[in-house]
């Protein structure tokens, strides 16, 4: 699996062309269920949905591409396609655990990730600790008799902290918990979670795998046995299924995953040399920026790194903030990432007026995803924005 070359994966790999006129795009298996001529097929297909196509709430050809495409990517035995990057999480954790049980959860991760395991899980008796995940020991100070998963997102999307894969594979394994890790912001393409002992792997594709800021979807990678589980019971009861024709837009995304996300991190290594020196700057945050402070982390388990990265202005009061980000021409002001437009998020807009702390340096920073443009042309709207 680890070996197959990436361009046979996302230009022909689960793709029967024979089958469809010789076609070289896929079609678009636009049904909600499909027929049986004998009652004896339809009886062995309801024995095993997971193998057969009966309704597209569990099964449907154009996502099963789709699907074999991200396992080989991750270079897992399976995945599991959803109808957002955050049903790839709500969905594998409901399946792992029940009331009584303690999750280990990297502090800092994504928002709503947050909200299930501080929010929604302790309604239903299952407790999480959060830990700074840049100490491995952290985790193992957290771990309970009843830690039955430990959650991971090395790097987060917005201060970027890592976490030392194999070394937490290891405790994990040796204690029988259960590893996931949300491996959105590298993309498989640089980061390959699995080959470091870690389970469960899931990615938002509405960032780098769709690629044109058109569809929200999410991926599921792991063990097949494990996958077929989550699916015969959490994943069709939870029933956020894909659309054919997102599967069909995200495979076309595919085909240029490699191009996208190696423009991407070629034009954020200028821009945050380029920002770095700017006399209106104070600090710029990535992964890959000389004086990272897990630099060496950074090198050893990603083989590139996403398009998106932090700063903090010298002046760092609310109206200058503001004030930079409205002269923006170009960059677009707006959540999410990884498609083909630069964007710009302050993270006051998510800190009412009243609450922003001025001693906070998270209220402070500004985050730039940098999607497909030029290099010089961003970097000339910085400029004029920062005056
Ligand atoms: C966007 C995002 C998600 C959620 O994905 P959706 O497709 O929006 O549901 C999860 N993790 C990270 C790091 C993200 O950036």
């Amino acid at each position: 699996m680890k070996d197959m070359d990436i361009s046979y994966i996302i230009n022909e790999l689960g793709e029967e062309r024979e089958n469809y006129f010789n076609a070289v795009s896929p079609p678009i298996i636009q049904t909600s269920n499909f027929t049986f001529n004998t009652v004896s097929d339809f009886r062995a297909a309801m024995a095993d949905e997971f193998e057969t196509t009966i309704y597209s709430r569990g099964n449907n050809p154009t996502l099963n591409i789709l699907r074999q495409k991200l396992a080989a990517l991750d270079g897992a035995e399976d995945a599991l396609v959803f109808a957002s990057g955050v049903a790839a999480i709500t969905v594998p954790v409901l399946a792992l655990l029940k009331q009584g049980d303690h999750v280990v959860c990297v502090e800092n991760c994504y928002s709503w990730t947050i909200k299930l395991f501080r929010d929604m899980l302790p309604r239903f008796g299952v407790s999480c600790t959060f830990v700074d995940g840049s100490q491995t020991e952290n985790f193992e100070t957290a771990l309970q008799t009843n830690t039955k998963l430990i959650y991971l997102e090395s790097p987060n999307t917005f201060s970027y902290e890592l976490q030392d894969l194999s070394a937490l594979a290891k405790i994990a394994k040796a204690k029988g918990i259960i590893t996931m890790i949300d491996n959105s912001y590298c993309s498989p393409l640089y980061q390959q979670p699995i080959a470091h002992g870690i389970d469960l792997v899931m990615q938002t594709a509405t960032k780098y795998i769709g690629g044109h800021s058109d569809v929200v979807a999410g991926v599921l990678s792991g063990p097949k046995a494990l996958l077929k589980q989550i699916f015969n019971h959490e994943f069709m009861t939870v029933g956020a299924t894909l659309s054919p024709n997102s599967a069909w837009l995200l495979i076309r995304g595919l085909r240029t995953l490699p191009l996208r996300v190696n423009r991407s991190f070629e034009s954020t290594k200028a821009i945050t040399a380029w920002l770095q020196k700017h006399p209106k700057v104070d600090k710029v945050i990535w992964p890959f920026l000389p004086g990272f402070k897990q630099t060496e982390l950074a090198k050893k388990q990603m083989k590139g790194c996403g398009g998106l990265f932090s700063f903090t202005l010298k002046d760092s009061s609310v109206a200058t903030i503001e004030a930079f980000c409205n002269k923006l021409q170009h960059i677009l002001m707006a959540v999410s990432w990884g498609g083909h437009e630069s964007l710009i998020i302050p993270s006051i807009v998510g800190v009412p007026t009243a609450d922003f702390d001025a001693t906070n340096p998270r209220h402070h920073l500004i985050r730039m995803y940098v999607g497909l443009e030029d290099a010089d042309y961003l970097i000339t709207d910085l400029e004029r924005a920062l005056g």
